[in-house]
C-alpha cells in the first residue's frame, strides 16, 4: 500500500486533518506546527489527540509529518534569530511529543554569507538544545535547492550536520524531488546514481520520507519553485519510477503542489493507480 498524503491546514486540529486527509484517498498528511512565517502556537487540544490517535489507527494512517515555519533560520548571523530558531524548534518538538512516534521536518537555513562549515556548526548547535535523548519523534534535515546561501543543498552537507549533533539517532532526511532537481541531482534520468551517491554519502538508512513536487524551472536551476505531478520538468514519469523504486516504495510521500484538495485528491488517485503492488 503506498503511503501518501499532501499539506493540509492545522488550524481545524488533527482529528480534521485525518478526516480531510481520507476525504482525498489520502493515508498520512503532512501540516505546519505553527504560522509558516513564525509566531507563537497554540497549545495542542489533548481531546482532540485523543481523538486523532483513535481515528489514525482505525484508519491505518502510519506516521504523520510535521514541518517547521520555514522563516526558522537556525544558520543566521543573528544571535536573536537563532535563539528564535532553537526556541521554536524545542516547543515544537515537545508538542510532538504529546504525539509520539512522529516526524518533524526543518529547512536547515541559509549561512548568509558565514559560510557552510559555520553554519553546519550553529545547525547542530541548534538541534542539540532543542532536542533530547529520550524524545520519540525524529527529526528531518530536507533537502534544499541551494536558493541563495541555503544548505542542505549537498548530501555532504546534510551529512555534516547529522555528524556533528549530539543525538544522530533521532535524525532522518527527507528528500524534496522538486529541491534536489533544482541543487543539480538528475533524478530524471539518473535516479539510480543519484540514490547510490545519497547511500554512500549520508545512508539511505536515513531517509524517512520524500516530498514529491514537480518543478517550474529546468535542472540545476537553484529557483525552488513547485509545480504539480507531471506538468514541471520532472515528468510523471519520474514521479512513477520513485512511487514504485524498490527503495523507496515504502516511504511516506508528501505532495507540497500548487493545488487545492480536489487538485490533490486527483494526483493521489493517479500516483495510487500506478503503484504497483
Ligand atoms: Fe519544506
Ligand atoms: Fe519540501
Ligand atoms: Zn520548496
Amino acid at each position: 500500500m503506498l503511503t501518501i498524503g499532501c499539506h493540509l491546514s492545522s488550524t481545524k486540529g488533527f482529528l480534521h486533518m485525518g478526516r480531510e486527509a481520507t476525504s482525498i484517498g489520502a493515508n498520512t498528511f503532512q501540516f505546519f506546527t505553527r504560522n509558516p512565517r513564525g509566531g507563537k502556537a497554540k497549545a495542542l487540544d489533548p481531546a482532540d489527540i485523543q481523538a486523532y490517535q483513535e481515528y489514525a489507527k482505525a484508519h491505518e494512517f502510519p506516521v504523520i509529518l510535521a514541518h517547521a515555519p520555514y522563516t526558522l533560520n537556525a544558520c543566521a548571523k543573528e544571535g536573536r534569530t537563532r535563539e528564535f530558531a532553537w526556541e521554536t524548534m524545542a516547543d515544537d518538538i515537545q508538542r510532538m511529543e504529546q504525539i509520539p512516534g512522529q516526524m518533524y521536518n526543518f529547512h536547515p537555513g541559509s549561512h548568509v554569507g558565514q559560510g557552510v562549515d559555520a553554519a553546519v556548526e550553529l545547525i547542530a548547535q541548534c538541534l542539540d538544545q532543542a532536542m533530547s535523548e529520550d524524545m520519540t519523534t525524529t527529526v528531518l534535515l530536507e533537502t534544499m535547492a541551494g536558493k541563495g546561501t541555503e544548505v542542505g543543498s549537498r548530501f555532504e552537507e546534510l551529512r555534516a550536520i547529522i555528524d556533528r549533533v549530539k543525538y544522530p539517532e533521532h535524525m532522518g532526511v527527507c528528500l524534496d524531488t522538486c529541491h534536489v532537481y533544482d541543487a543539480g541531482y538528475d533524478i530524471v534520468d539518473h535516479l539510480d546514481e543519484v540514490l547510490e551517491e545519497f547511500d554512500r554519502i549520508v545512508g539511505l538508512e536515513r531517509l524517512k520520507a520524500i516530498h514529491l513536487n514537480d518543478s517550474k524551472n529546468p535542472f540545476e536551476s537553484h529557483k525552488d519553485r513547485h509545480e504539480k505531478i507531471g506538468a514541471g520538468s520532472l515528468g510523471l514519469n519520474t514521479f512513477l519510477q520513485i512511487t514504485n523504486h524498490p527503495k523507496l516504495r515504502h516511504l511516506p510521500f508528501f505532495l507540497e503542489t500548487p493545488n487545492e484538495l480536489p487538485g490533490y485528491a486527483e494526483e493521489i488517485a493517479l500516483l495510487r493507480i500506478n503503484y504497483k503492488e
